[in-house]
């Protein structure tokens, strides 16, 4: 496996397994398939409701919990200083942990700067190693690094062959923050997998597209999250150091650049609104 260090020495490594969408029965089974195939570093949110299945498969693998990188984050409704520093209790609880690797704010709405100040205090209390956020565009990147003591060490945001994030990560690149991909492949649903351009450079690698997807992230310094609920794909989606891409590859995975999410923009007001209601 390979590690990034991030910009408060942590360690963290590149690739780890997501668990969104996934209820709580599935969220046992596959994390349990996870880490007996070698991922330690697992994503989840307190949003994602299936904290309490991965505290379950962490005991159940019998893993150190020095060897894994548990991520969770912050929801939208408790963006709030008091009601933070509760939201991660209840986090941790769950997780049946006593220290987080990383925790992030989940999307730039509500009082971000008091769920920060929280958030701050716990990782200065060595309760989180690592604290960051999730969905941040460059203007809140730039605003929220220049007026915090403690900066994010992680950016999470949609990043994948069709909408690349290269100038956002070239902002982040100067606030020393690390960029984290969620929905690499698309989430399976925005023509990421069945990409006509990709299938061609898997196939003179000898590879999937999603491991060239992977493979492709990772050298762009993109921590990386796949999920999957199948175990051959955890294990197909874990082989991704043993090749590398050359330039002309390179250069074909720029022209698929779209520019927009293939997701829906975040920007959306509708959309802000749907993610204020949501709990
Ligand atoms: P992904 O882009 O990881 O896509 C998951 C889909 O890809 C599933 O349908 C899966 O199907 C399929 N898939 C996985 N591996 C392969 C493979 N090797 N070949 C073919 N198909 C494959 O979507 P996610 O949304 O899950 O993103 C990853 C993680 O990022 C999440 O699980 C979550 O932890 C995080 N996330 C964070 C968000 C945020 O706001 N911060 C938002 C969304 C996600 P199958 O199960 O059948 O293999």
């Amino acid at each position: 496996m390979n590690f990034i260090t991030l910009n408060n020495g942590v360690k963290m490594p590149m690739l780890g397994y997501g668990t969104y969408n996934l209820d709580a029965k599935t969220t046992r089974r596959c994390v349990e398939d996870a880490l007996s195939v070698g991922y330690r570093s697992i994503d989840t949110a307190e949003f994602y409701k299936n904290e309490e299945a991965i505290g379950e498969a962490i005991i159940a693998s019998g893993i150190k919990r020095e060897e894994l990188f548990i991520t969770s984050k912050i929801w939208v409704s408790n963006m709030n200083e008091n009601v933070a520093l509760k939201a991660f209790e209840a986090s941790l609880k769950r997780l049946r942990l006593d220290y987080l690797d990383l925790y992030l704010i989940h999307w730039p709405v509500g009082d971000i700067y008091g769920a920060w100040r929280a958030m701050s205090k716990l990782y200065k209390e060595g309760k989180i190693k690592a604290i960051g956020v999730s969905n941040f565009l460059p203007d809140r990147i730039v605003d929220f690094c220049i007026n915090n003591e403690i900066k994010p060490a992680i950016n999470q945001v949609e990043c994948n062959p069709l909408y690349q994030r290269a100038n956002l990560q070239k902002v982040m690149q100067e606030y020393n923050v690390a960029m984290q991909s969620w929905a690499s492949f698309g989430q399976g649903r925005s023509g990421v997998l069945d990409n006509n351009e990709l299938a061609k450079i898997a196939k003179k690698h000898n590879k999937s597209i999603a491991q060239v997807v992977l493979n492709w992230l990772i050298e762009r310094d993109i921590v990386v999250i796949p999920k999957s609920t199948k175990k051959e794909r955890m294990i197909e989606n874990l082989n991704v150091f043993d090749f590398s891409l050359d330039e002309s590859d390179k250069a074909q995975i720029a022209k698929l650049e779209k520019g927009v999410s293939g997701l829906g923009n975040q920007q959306d007001p509708q959309r802000v609104k749907r993610l204020i209601e949501l709990r």
